[in-house]
């Protein structure tokens, strides 16, 4: 009824056990701001900002980006926004005469963070802004396709960089501005130790995680019978990412279509995630299962399941946990 959705709106998502979960929202534009702040009390944890590059000829400025951050914090208020750099290549690519040579397999190619770092005149405009942007609300920076510390490295030398040129100008910024990184490629998974020691927060990207551990295309359809969240490996890489978060004391969000299904919300609660973002018109519906979730009780539940040996019985097991 709609009493109950106002009801369950205003209720905060903590299991049956009082474990507190973080439900945040995913958004691409601007526009999608006001569905997030509706349903998502937490804030957005995914910005999807290389929307605001496609389907034009030019490549946005630094006022641009600025403009459209400021749109969402406005919206949103005192909540926290996690912006992601641009994410472009592969299945999104920028136009702006920009468009290189057709790779063969764009998905291994130049993409997210890897083209950032080559093509800096496209990625320094949108570093000043989000930086610019976070003296104006709870920003959190976050680096996409991570394949390698040194990334992380020169991600930081360039902020640290754009921070001198911004305190150069005048323009106030936060200087504690928490910078975090997506776990996305099955390498940063297994090193996710590693990783945690130069970043502020973890966010697990499953779409190209089990892309990228399973090697299907999640384009293709051709392969698409393949594409499994419930494949061991990816549950065993999601679990070292959120223990290697805990050790290191950072919190571990997870972004990818996995977080939205309430099919495998108890899974991941099991697995020990805190925090799910996901398209608005989900949160609702995951609450719900939070609400009904003991968090203790399925953490030995998905334990056992995981040390399961035999393949048919560990998938049965994890048919029954989680209705499929
Ligand atoms: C992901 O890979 O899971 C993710 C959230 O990022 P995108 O879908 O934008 O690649
Ligand atoms: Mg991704």
């Amino acid at each position: 009824s709609r009493h109950e959705l106002v009801k369950l709106k205003r209720q905060s998502a903590v299991t049956r056990d009082a474990v507190s979960i973080g439900l945040h929202a995913n958004i691409e534009l601007p526009e999608d701001a006001p569905a997030a702040k509706e349903v998502a009390v937490d804030g957005v944890g995914l910005y999807r900002t290389e929307f605001l590059f496609m389907n034009r000829p030019d490549v946005p400025d630094e006022e641009e980006h600025l403009a459209s951050y400021l749109h969402v914090i406005n919206t949103l208020g005192e909540r926290p926004i996690t912006i992601r750099t641009a994410d472009l290549g592969a299945d999104k690519q920028v136009d702006g005469g920009r468009r290189g040579p057709v790779a063969t397999n764009p998905a291994l190619g130049l993409r997210g963070i890897r083209l950032c770092l080559k093509d800096q005149d496209l990625f320094r405009p949108q570093l000043r802004a989000i930086l610019r942007a976070s003296h104006f609300g709870q920003v959190r920076m976050m680096i996409p396709m991570l394949s390698t510390t040194h990334e992380v490295a020169q991600v930081l030398r360039l902020v640290d960089e754009t921070k001198r040129e911004l305190r150069a100008r005048g323009q106030a910024f936060d200087e504690h501005l928490p910078v975090g990184g997506m776990i996305e490629v099955p390498a940063a998974a297994v090193c996710a130790g590693q990783f945690a020691r130069q970043l502020d927060f973890f966010s697990i990207g499953t779409n190209d995680l089990i892309q990228y551990s399973l090697a299907i295309d999640r384009i293709d359809d051709e392969v698409n019978y393949l594409y499994d969240p419930l494949h061991p490996a990816v549950l065993q890489l999601i679990s070292m990412v959120i223990r290697a978060g805990r050790k290191a004391g950072i919190p571990v969000t997870l972004c990818g279509e996995m977080a939205g299904d309430p099919r495998y919300t108890r899974l991941l609660l099991g697995l020990g995630l805190a925090h799910f973002s996901m398209h608005p018109n989900s949160v609702l519906e995951v609450k719900r299962m939070v609400l009904d979730a003991d968090a203790a009780r399925l953490a030995e539940q998905v334990d056992r399941i995981l040390r399961t040996a035999q393949p048919e019985r560990q998938a049965q097991l994890l048919a029954d946990l989680t209705g499929t």
